[in-house]
């Protein structure tokens, strides 16, 4: 018998790029009483991103993600410009997670009659506006270091939230304190969202993946291991019965700062919840890291003690 080939569709996600299109959407979807997932995105998609849409697949009948480049959460020195882009292979990836919806909208739809509207830039040109401002977890760590940051990822994401109305999101472990700040806004404000953290999704050398490690020469790539070494050797220490923070973050900080060509920012033992620094280590207690490695910053972190990563 001759052998048939089955063509094997793969459903394309519907594209939306005006807010209008997604209202109407999630309207539909809302009066037949199915569940909606979002995962907010800036897009270059990577394994990180395609397990926070599987999970939202998962859970949810309707997946949207969306992909936004949020001028607002960048500084004026930062690489909103430079940050990499690519749609139609993020449309494919999206496609092997059967995402439903993938919300892009340009910039000026974001902020239409805005300021930043016209001229999408850094925090410094945005107009006048209303804000979310962000609770106590934004202070520290990437929140001291990158003034207004998290206020534009609150405003952004409440936004979207706005738009989308989706019963769950779905956001990384490697953003932490991301995390910790939109929990915080969701509960402050009454958003009655299921904020979902997944877990950190790595290289197999350890290296977290990011949309911003092809910023890495090959060289700079080595050098950038040593995060991952940094935080697996303070939670060797922690499992072999260091429990003060200061000897943990002294640890992270001297592995960080042998590593040649790794330029030191911060080490931090905090509350995952509040992201408050912590004495003594607990099963909640997260080792924080920043580096910058040639021209790209990069984050990452790990839970000292317990399962969780
Ligand atoms: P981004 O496009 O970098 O803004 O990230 C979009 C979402 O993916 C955020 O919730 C990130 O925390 C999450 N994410 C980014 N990298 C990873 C990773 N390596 N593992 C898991 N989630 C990630």
């Amino acid at each position: 018998m001759p052998h048939r080939s089955i063509a094997v569709t793969r459903r394309q996600p519907l594209v939306a790029t005006t807010i209008t299109t997604v209202r109407r959407k999630v309207r539909i979807l809302r009066a037949r009483e199915q569940t909606i997932g979002l995962v907010p995105t800036m897009g270059y998609f990577h394994e990180g991103h395609s397990s926070l849409m599987r999970a939202a697949r998962e859970e949810c009948d309707y997946v949207v993600v969306s992909i936004f480049v949020n001028p607002l959460q960048f500084g004026p020195q930062e690489d909103l410009d430079e940050y990499p882009r690519d749609a139609e292979r993020d449309l494919e990836l999206a496609a092997c997670e059967s995402v439903d919806m993938i919300f892009s909208p340009e910039t000026g739809e974001m902020f239409s009659g805005t300021a930043a509207g016209s001229r999408a830039g850094g925090f410094a040109d945005t107009g006048s506006r209303t804000y979310i401002e962000p609770g106590p977890a934004a202070a520290g760590l990437c929140g001291a270091a990158r003034p207004g940051h998290f206020r534009g990822v609150t405003t952004i994401v409440a936004k979207l939230f706005n738009i989308v109305r989706p019963e769950r999101a779905y956001f990384g472990g490697k953003d932490a304190q991301q995390a910790a700040v939109i929990r915080q806004m969701v509960r402050d404000l009454d958003f009655g969202i299921d904020i979902r953290v997944l877990p950190t999704v790595r290289e197999p050398d350890g290296l977290a993946m990011s949309s911003r490690n092809v910023y890495l020469t090959a060289d700079e790539r080595k050098h950038a291991q040593v995060l991952y070494r940094a935080l697996s050797a303070a939670r060797a220490a922690a499992a072999e019965g260091e429990t003060g923070a200061a000897a943990l973050r002294l640890l992270l900080e001297k592995s960080i700062n042998a590593e040649p060509g790794v330029e030191f920012e911060y080490a931090e033992i905090v509350d995952a919840d509040s992201m408050r620094p912590v004495e003594e280590i607990d099963g909640d207690s997260l080792a924080m890291v920043a580096v910058t490695v040639g021209g790209a910053r990069l984050i990452d972190n790990m839970f000292l003690l317990g399962g969780k990563d």
